[in-house]
């Protein structure tokens, strides 16, 4: 066994080796100071200053513009699919949702609670194999906003252009955050979970523009409430502060890489490998469609589920592990967020082409 294997897991995803190496010494003693960076008040100086470098590094990197505000949250993207509704639906209101697959289906679930909901498209009935075109649905003209998941995690779909339309996105990014340039402008809100894109489990980002900070109905809950969080600096109560921390580290790294233009070019070459393979081959067979195909999650099967097996445990051992596909969709999935080596997409590309020549 290598020393370090390489982890397609879906989430929590692979990091960046030198931010885990760095994270590994400051838990110990932060910044030689003494005292270690999970036992440090968040109010301290310290800390504080830990959380604006993570909130400027990604103001910069997603040429955020000023009158978004950035909030370090918890209680990961399933939360936001309440916050969102609670916090721009008043009863009767409307808004549209999109659904292409499981998240976006939770996402319906919870809205429902709160306003009057349009599902405007799903792809359900192809396993959601694909995600909409603009012509394909219509946007319901009294909504407050159009919702979306840029990339679907479970089926290896992305959205590569947002919809066009005079109604303000808000957008579940969990699994694409920081993977290509972004016009924030178009967007209401944005939320990601962490740990796929960005750093550990634990922490959310919303970016929420600031107008909707005062659009809550007065039945909302402080904690529940994006303006609580926003006047406070994301430190109305105690914030993830590992994750923070985490998320500032592998912002740092990003930069290094060339920010999120160079981790577009990565991630298109990564993901053109793996594609290729699958295309040139009969055995195995891509779940996606071709013009929906996701740079982070790719998906793909073989030709039975026996063999799936076999092709996940194999790989296993030698050292390419989570290649199980999700239980909805089967076969197997190689999630290659930013983090996640070129090498490691080559190995599995002559593992893959190793694995046809001797099971076809
Ligand atoms: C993983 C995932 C979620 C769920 O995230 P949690 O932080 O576990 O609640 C939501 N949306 C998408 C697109 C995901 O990939």
């Amino acid at each position: 066994m290598p020393e370090r294997i390489y982890n397609f897991s879906p989430g929590p995803g692979t990091m960046p080796q030198e931010v885990l190496a760095q994270a590994a010494k400051d838990i110990v003693n932060f910044n030689d100071k003494g005292i270690g960076l999970i036992e440090m008040s968040h109010r301290s100086k310290e800390f504080m200053a830990v959380t604006d470098e993570a909130e400027s590094l990604l103001r910069e990197l997603l040429d955020i513009p000023a009158n978004y505000k950035v909030l370090f949250m918890q209680g990961g993207a399933s939360s936001q699919f309440a916050f969102v509704p609670m916090n721009l639906l008043a009863p009767g209101q409307t808004a549209t949702y999109l659904n292409t697959g499981v998240w976006a289906k939770k996402a319906i679930k919870e809205a429902e609670l709160f306003g009057d909901i349009k599902v405007a498209y799903s792809s359900a009935d192809s396993t959601y194999n694909h995600v909409p075109k603009d012509s394909d649905y219509t946007v319901d003209p009294a909504s407050e906003f159009l919702y979306l998941v840029s990339n679907n995690t479970i089926y290896g779909t992305q959205f590569h252009e947002f919809p066009k339309t005079d109604k303000m996105l808000v957008c579940d990014m969990s699994s694409d955050i920081l993977s290509r340039p972004l016009d924030i402008s178009r967007f209401g809100i944005i939320f990601a979970g962490a740990q796929k894109n960005m750093g550990p489990a634990g922490v959310t980002i919303a970016i929420v523009r600031e107008d909707l900070l005062n659009r809550a109905p007065a039945t909302v809950p402080t904690m529940f409430r994006y303006k609580t969080h926003a006047d406070k600096g994301s430190m109305f109560n105690t914030p993830p502060c590992f994750g923070i921390y985490c998320v500032g580290l592998v912002l740092k790294w990003l930069k290094k890489q060339g920010g999120v233009k160079g981790m577009e070019k990565l991630n298109q070459e990564k993901a053109a490998l793996l594609y290729a393979a699958i295309d040139s081959s009969e055995f195995y067979r891509g779940h996606a469609q071709v013009d929906s195909r996701s740079p982070m999650n790719v998906t793909f099967n073989l030709p039975t589920p026996e063999l799936e097996a076999q092709f996940v445990k194999e790989a296993t051992t030698v050292g390419l592990d989570g290649l199980k596909g999700h239980r909805s969709v089967g076969g197997c999935r190689a999630s290659i967020y930013n983090a996640f080596p070129k090498q490691g997409v080559i190995d599995l590309v002559a593992f893959m082409q190793e694995f046809e020549k001797k099971n076809s």
